[in-house]
């Protein structure tokens, strides 16, 4: 009985606090799970639009059927910020063929690599050097004169945050054809950045160096890339290229953007969402209609259970991470011409699949105060706190100082679908889908109540 009321005497705020928290908590979640139209939306998104890359008609329709969809809820401000995007058409489907090898003549299965520009109908033919990264490259020097470089780095299957082996992985696809070029390469073939061996091949962004000449990029699937080494160590190869793809002029665009009015602190934002654009090919359903539609869905959580924030809530659709970040920049540049203060920022842009936790940037003091409502998100499956991260397009505010988050899913099949004809509706499951929606609810729900 003592000791019943000592703790009912010294602890009653704190517990009381941790409890009324928890309990708005199971509020949110019990409502993505039992009334959300997320998965819904992702399939129109997916089924009815289709894929959207920057500039083209599915990015059009995607962003009148974001702004739509904010509307029929009845967020208090809903709006479109223009952007000038680029504008890449891929063309003809892509030719890789082995014409000339012990093996005799072969199709791999490959696709132009986003922003290249195209072998023209002519197509590129040559021999074939295999090289394991971009330092090889340097050292064979004249010797890639005239060749296709065929870089076969791959992805590092030992390491357990898939997001860090491709991180190390990428640089050959973004950067290798410049690199190549230098020295005389007439095109560059990437092997896929995922660690399933299968034939589906993955595109994704390149760059070229100015004041470099460009050669054309392709990937090929792991397979392809695995058959094509295997011949390189047989005999000489000789591969024909043909895309015709090109970059075109830049076009009007726009970033989505739906909010709940703060009831206090109007003119400080809490932002959530994705990117809206996708590849041209699948659907883009994990990259990046998940983080989207959920992004929304965390804003529709609140009207939906009648909880007034604070802090201005926004849900943010931004345009072109792919091949360009102009959203996320232009998104940043305004923010800080109208002085709108962001405090926090969450991006989901790792799949709609099972939440694990969150990555966060920002000074030691507010990452300590973040990682400690960890506890409040184990009865629903989050306890990886621990990683630092946000996202691209939340990447620019990180200049006024907002703290940033990623919605940190389990990664392990995240690279079977990246960029790739497989990232289809059919690969998300609802219920992955709406615990991440919730999720983000939740975090803004304790960073709005409590500030960073
Ligand atoms: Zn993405």
């Amino acid at each position: 009985m003592r000791k019943f009321l000592i703790v009912a005497i010294f602890f009653p705020t704190i517990s009381f606090t941790q409890s009324s928290d928890s309990v708005v908590i199971r509020q949110i979640y019990d409502e993505a799970l039992s009334n959300s139209p997320v998965y819904e939306n992702l399939r129109y998104l997916c089924k009815e639009i289709g894929h959207r890359l920057s500039g083209s008609v599915g990015a059009a329709a995607a962003v009148t059927y974001t702004k739509q969809l904010m509307e029929s809820y009845d967020f208090d401000t809903v709006f479109l910020q223009p952007v000038m995007v680029p504008y890449w058409v891929r063309g003809k489907k892509e030719i890789v063929r082995i014409v000339d090898s012990k093996a005799g003549p072969m199709e791999l299965a490959g696709i132009a690599l986003g922003n290249s520009i195209g072998t023209g109908p002519d197509g590129i033919r040559a021999e074939v050097i295999e090289v394991g990264g971009m330092e090889e490259v340097a050292e064979l020097g004249e010797k890639v004169k005239g060749k296709i470089v065929f870089y076969n780095g791959p992805m590092d299957p030992t390491i357990m945050q898939t997001f860090r082996a491709y991180g190390n992985a990428v640089r050959q696809r973004a950067s290798g054809a410049s690199e190549a070029a230098k020295y005389g390469a007439k095109a560059v073939i990437i092997r896929s950045i995922t660690q399933s061996l299968d034939d589906t091949p993955h595109t994704g962004s390149m760059r070229y160096q100015v004041n470099v000449h460009r050669i054309p990029a392709f990937a090929i699937s792991t397979k392809a890339a695995n058959r094509l080494s295997d011949l390189l160590k047989q005999s000489q190869v000789e591969v024909y290229l043909e895309s015709h793809c090109e970059m075109r002029e830049d076009v009007l665009s726009y970033n989505v953007i739906g909010q709940i009015n703060g009831s206090e602190n109007p003119d400080e934002y809490i932002a959530v969402g994705g990117h809206l654009d996708s590849w041209d090919v699948g659907e883009g359903a994990h990259d990046d209609g998940s983080g989207c539609m959920q992004g929304i869905e965390a804003v529709r959580l609140f009207k939906a259970l009648n909880i007034s924030p604070k802090r201005t809530i926004r849900a943010v659709m931004w345009m072109n991470e792919e091949n360009g970040l102009r959203g996320g920049r232009e998104y940043a540049r305004v923010a800080e011409e109208t002085a709108e203060k962001h405090i926090a920022a969450i991006e989901s842009d790792r799949g709609g699949l099972l939440p694990v936790g969150f990555t966060s940037t920002g000074p030691d003091e507010k990452v300590e105060k973040f990682r400690s409502w960890g506890p409040l998100f184990r009865p629903y499956g989050l306890y990886d706190f621990s990683n630092p991260g946000g996202g691209a397009d939340i990447g620019p505010l990180s200049q006024q100082g907002t703290f940033l988050i990623g919605l940190l899913p389990d990664s392990q099949r995240y690279f079977r679908y990246h960029h790739t004809a497989d990232d289809v509706f059919e690969t998300v499951d609802r219920r992955e889908l709406e615990l991440g929606a919730a999720s983000m609810a939740a975090m803004i729900y304790l960073i709005d109540k409590y500030g960073l």
